[in-house]
């Protein structure tokens, strides 16, 4: 018995460690037939759709079995499988109940007969048949051996099986991600060109043009650009997700990148009322980043904080060294953010608010662009906000130069 028990608990082990399902499938039908010492072990698994067992796996059979349908009506297995009980068989060409048709194709004469349902959470998902005893007849030991492997057995089946469904749901998101990064690649090589005809023409036009026909080249103007700045964006979110962005890394001054974000946005806020406060180090602060990169993360989150506070609001600024890093706090009185999208607003073309009801425009790249940069600086992003309408305030971490 202890030998058993030994045995039983080394095929739980290697059941719950065998995750494809053909392998797990054999090692059961080989397992049931040491332990219970028979000729033969089968198993056959319930189909849902088809309401039927089908004969899966045979210890006599290391080919893969074309599945052959077993009724639950008129069949041993059936019987074990509705009844939820293990059946004693002395002689099955004898029984009434024998379905000939699997030992036919697989070439094997059985005689004496144990089967024991398989059971997953008290739902039978299958039978674990052995047959052909080698000394005597099956006793109640063999039945209660039996059961144990089957029921180890349907949970670890599950488990591949889920496992495979896994794997399959990330093979589609893997193939549907890249084409959503080709089209991109591809939208944005393709827009190019015909963008920068019309941002040329455009120019020509307006140096040349007068009265309204100036004011009308110069919407084309405008919107063209404006069209480039989002062609740009996908460009540069397309090279941080295929890994060649160029880093051009350098001690810089952190100041001066944080002054030239502040500039791009400082008119805005001015022109919305709202208050930017700076709190910078005295001392010149040396970051080893790439600064025009840095200068886009800073700016990208300034425009958010900006776009994202009504008028009269307040933004701040402010940069310490904490643990030997540089961290920057750029803080808003905007509507906020819920604790539930704090990470995934940094997620390409993720917005909080659906984009057909959009107040704020935008393609949802900015906060997945300026990730992507300070990844590759290997710094550190996020958010954190005390909920809706109550402002936000983003982290940027970034490696202090040593020299
Ligand atoms: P977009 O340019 O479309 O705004 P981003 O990637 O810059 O894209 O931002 C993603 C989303 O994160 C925004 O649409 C918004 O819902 C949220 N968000 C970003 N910054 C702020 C902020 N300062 N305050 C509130 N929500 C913000």
């Amino acid at each position: 018995m202890v030998n058993q028990l030994a045995r039983l608990t080394e095929i739980s082990v290697t059941l719950n460690s065998t995750l494809e399902i053909k392998p797990l499938l054999q090692f059961i039908v080989q397992t049931a037939t040491q332990v219970l010492d028979c000729e033969e072990a089968s198993i056959m698994l319930y189909d849902e759709q088809r309401g039927e067992l089908l004969f899966t796996a045979s210890s006599n059979s290391t080919e893969e079995l074309a599945q052959i349908p077993v009724p639950l009506e008129g069949s041993i297995a059936g019987t074990i499988f509705r009844e939820n009980r293990a059946i004693f068989i002395a002689d099955v060409e004898k029984d009434p109940r024998h379905f000939a048709q699997v030992g036919e194709q697989i070439n094997f004469r059985p005689k004496t007969l144990l089967g024991v349902p398989m059971l997953m959470r008290d739902k039978v998902t299958g039978v674990l048949e052995g047959l052909n005893k080698r000394n005597g007849a099956f006793t109640q030991k063999d039945a209660y051996l039996l059961s144990i492997i089957a029921s180890q057995a349907a949970v670890a089946l599950n488990n591949a099986r889920l496992h495979t469904e896994i794997q399959n749901a990330y093979d589609e998101l893997s193939r549907v991600d890249k084409i959503k990064s080709d089209f991109m690649a591809i939208a944005s090589h393709e827009l190019r060109t015909p963008l920068g005809v019309i941002l040329g023409y455009a120019t020509f036009l307006k140096e040349d043009a007068q009265g309204e026909l100036s004011s009308h080249a110069d919407m084309v103007l405008t919107s063209a650009l404006k069209l480039r700045s989002l062609v740009e964006e996908m460009t540069n979110m397309n090279l941080l997700r295929v890994g060649t962005v160029d880093l051009q890394k350098s001690p810089s001054i952190i100041q001066q990148i944080i002054a030239r974000a502040y500039e791009e946005i400082s008119s805005t806020a001015k022109a919305k009322g709202q208050t930017v406060a700076v709190d910078l180090p005295k001392q010149p602060l040396r970051v080893l980043v790439d600064p025009a990169k840095i200068e886009r993360v800073f700016s990208n989150l300034l425009n958010n904080a900006v776009r994202f506070t009504p008028n009269g609001g307040k933004i701040s600024i402010k940069t310490f060294v904490k643990n030997n890093e540089a961290w920057t706090q750029i803080n808003d009185t905007g509507i906020g953010i819920p604790t539930a999208e704090l990470k995934k607003i940094f997620q390409e073309f993720y917005q909080v608010e659906d984009h057909m009801t959009r107040r704020f425009g935008g393609m949802g790249l900015g906060l997945a662009i300026a990730k992507g940069i300070v990844d590759t600086h290997e710094g550190r992003i996020w958010a954190e906000s005390e909920g809706v309408r109550m402002g936000s305030t983003f982290y940027v971490v970034l490696p202090v130069a040593t020299q």
